[in-house]
Parts: C-alpha cells; structure tokens; sequence
C-alpha cells in the first residue's frame, strides 16, 4: 500500500511525541508499503521564528523569511528521521527541494507548480520511509519558498496527487465535527464530507484542513482522511460526492466569530454610489462578504455587507471615505455578531431548508440580520448572544 501521512506541529511538538509516531510507523510497516511522511514544524517553531524576524523588522525581506522559517521543518523531518533510524526502520529525510517541489509566486505565499517524483519513488523502492518537509518548495532561481501559514496541509495532498495515493492528514482532534463541540457539546464526528461541503465548512470557519489542500484533493480526486494522530478511531473521509450513498441536507454548521457586520443606509441606491462605496472598501484591502441591498421608495436604501474583525481598522478608514464622497449616508456597525452556516449538499436536490432555518428562528425568537446561500449553504447573520440556542436548535432540527 503506498501512502502519504502527514503529522500536524502539534503531533510533533515534543521529541517524546516524535519518537511515539516513529514507534508507531515502524511497526506497521509491512514488507512492500510505500509510506511518505509529511511534517509540520514543532509546535510553536514558525511562530516563534516570525517572531524572530520581527525582531529585526515588522516587513522583513521574504526571500529571507522564508529561508527562515523553512527550517522549522527541517528540524522536524531530520529528528523523525533519526528516531526511526534509531529504530532500525529505514528512511530518510527531504526538504522540499529536494523531495522535488517547485513552486511559483511571490515569497511566502508560493504555490506548487509540479512535483519530481523520481526521487522519492526511488527511495521508496529502496524500502525507506520518506520524510518530506512540508510547507516548502524551491522556485525558478533555486531559492527556498514557503506556501503560506497551515501549507503543510498543500504539500501532503500534492504529494498523493504525484504519487496516485490517499493522503491520511493526523492532527490533534479525532475528525471533522459537524460543529465545533467546543460549542455544541453533542456534535458528532463526520464520517464522510464530499470536497465542497469540506471547502465551505473550511471556507467558512472549521478550521481544521486548509482549503487549499481540499481543493487540490478535489482536482485530482486524492482521497484524504483526517484523524487524530495515533487515536484509536478512525476520522473523517474527504472524498467525492458520488461517494457519499446518504446525501444529508445538512452536514455540518461552522461558526465564525471574527466578523463585523455593516449596514449603510438612507442614501441613493444608484450604481455610482454603489460604486464609490465598494471601491472605497476595496482600495483599503478589505475583504467583504455577504452583501445585500435593499431599495426603497424614491431609490433611497441600504446596502449591508460582512467583513472580517481583522481589517476593522482599514475598515474605518473607507467608511470615513465613504462618508466623505455620500454626506447624508448613515453608518452602523455591528461586532457583537457571528455567522452561521449551514453546509449539506443534498440542499442541491432538497427544498425547504431556508424555511426550516426561518421557522426554527421563529419559534426560539432570534432575531438574524443578514442571510445569504450558495447552492450548498446557507449563511445567517445573528447576535453573538443567541449563538448557542440557535445552534443547539439547529442541530436538533437537522439531526446533525
Ligand atoms: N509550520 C507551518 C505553519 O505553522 C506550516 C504548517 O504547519 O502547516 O504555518
Ligand atoms: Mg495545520
């Protein structure tokens, strides 16, 4: 069986949790598997090098952070390396240049552009576990590129793209949960999630695989499975739709806390007002979401839109612009908000489900501000406040 294993920095945060995964992976290694391994950085290790950097300058040179903080990796693959080879289990150990990766783009925010598998596939013939860094890669000039925070996740689902195997991704929970149980204490454990619900749960706010990586297992159908790093269960399978025999209406719920909500009104609702605002936004790196417009009488209206807390403060600055250009606007702004989403890709085929969510508002009284849909989701607006009841509500409805 060939495979690609990745192990999160927080499986691999201590020398004794190093040693426990090498255990782990040379008794199970039969005769004839192929098994590459994909790490993180110890623990904190990239923060704590950015914060390195930082030192020295709040923008220092990415050619240069990213030689920086691609040795957090390095350490990784080196020591589990050595614990196997302690164990008399063989393998070896490749930064991403040497695995083959190349990679585009600016600095720290690289994509992969192909993977030379020779290499590891002669290793993996030799009989050696294949230990890859993850998060990393080489460009054109021969120089080290990192693909941004969480790219360990990318580099283990290219690997299973390049080397036609499934990619097994080991963290510290034991799968994706239909909502975050540190919210809903009865949340269960997804067994199977297709690509796209996977990519707006992500998307979204779950926070447990990177997109990036969910994408790249779509487009070249890697099978990908998240578990907890030598847990007893078995995790969470990404896969196909065409896969998933019992399509729910609702799979999951992903609650997002770090948004703000705006809503600007008693202005002319005309395209070049409409214009002034959004470009004003744009121009301060701010990046919206859900945005819905309502036109009254004698075209005076509102238009509401969701943006990350993170650019409050660039926020403020356009609508300051935006105050400037549209005198009579009014600003209001709410931060005591998050949003909620409901993913299942059987709303493809299922109507009602808005109803169901509405009536399920209506009955426990909660109020919503905004609400907007994707052919497999549908996004609400409420009061941080009402966060678990109208969850708890929620899950019971959809039996989630
Ligand atoms: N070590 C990198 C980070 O902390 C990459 C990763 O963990 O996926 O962002
Ligand atoms: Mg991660």
């Amino acid at each position: 069986m060939r495979v690609v294993k990745k192990y999160g920095g927080s499986s691999v945060s201590t020398i004794d949790k190093i040693k426990n995964i090498a255990i782990h992976l040379s008794k199970n290694k039969k005769v004839g598997d192929e098994i590459v391994v994909v790490v993180s950085a110890m623990g904190k290790t990239t923060d704590n090098l950015m914060k390195l950097a930082n030192e020295i300058s709040l923008t220092p040179d990415i050619r240069e952070l990213d030689s920086l903080l691609s040795t957090g990796e390095q350490q990784s693959i080196s020591l589990l390396s050595m614990a196997l080879k302690s164990l008399d289990c063989k393998s070896i150990s490749l930064t991403g240049a040497q695995a083959g990766i190349k990679t585009t783009g600016l600095h720290t925010k690289n994509k992969i552009e192909s993977i030379k598998t020779e290499k590891i596939e002669s290793y993996l013939k030799a009989g050696k576990i294949v230990i890859v860094a993850g998060f990393q890669g080489v460009n054109e000039n021969g120089d080290i590129t990192t693909l941004g925070r969480g790219g360990s996740d990318t580099s283990a689902v290219a690997l299973a793209a390049a080397l036609r195997c499934e990619c097994e991704i080991y963290t510290d929970v034991p799968g994706i949960y239909s909502i975050d149980p540190r919210v809903y204490k009865k949340a269960k454990k997804i067994e199977r999630i297709s690509y796209e619900e996977m990519m707006e749960m992500a998307n979204l706010g779950a926070g447990v695989m990177e997109t990036r990586a969910v994408e790249i297992g779509k487009k070249y159908g890697v099978k990908i499975s998240v578990g907890e790093t030598l847990g007893p269960e078995t995790g969470t399978y990404i896969c196909d739709s065409s896969e998933i025999i019992e399509k729910k209406v609702v799979t999951g719920i992903s609650i997002s806390k770090n948004v703000i909500m705006v809503n600007l009104e008693n202005f002319l609702v005309i395209p070049k007002n409409i214009s002034i605002i959004f470009s004003a936004i744009a121009k301060n790196g701010v990046n919206v979401d859900m945005i819905s417009q309502n036109e009254g009488d004698n075209l005076i209206g509102s238009i509401g839109f969701t943006c990350p807390i993170a650019d409050e403060l660039f926020l403020d600055i356009a609508l300051k612009e935006v105050e400037n250009y549209i005198p009579d606007i009014q600003v209001i702004k709410r931060s005591e908000v998050v949003k909620i989403s409901l993913v299942g890709i059987g709303m493809i085929s299922n109507f009602g489900v808005a109803a169901k969510v509405f009536e399920v508002l209506s009955d426990i009284d909660a109020k919503f501000y905004q609400c907007t849909t994707s052919e497999i989701s549908i996004s609400l607006i409420i009061k941080i406040d009402d966060t678990i009841r109208v969850v708890e509500k929620l899950a019971e409805v959809f039996s989630i």
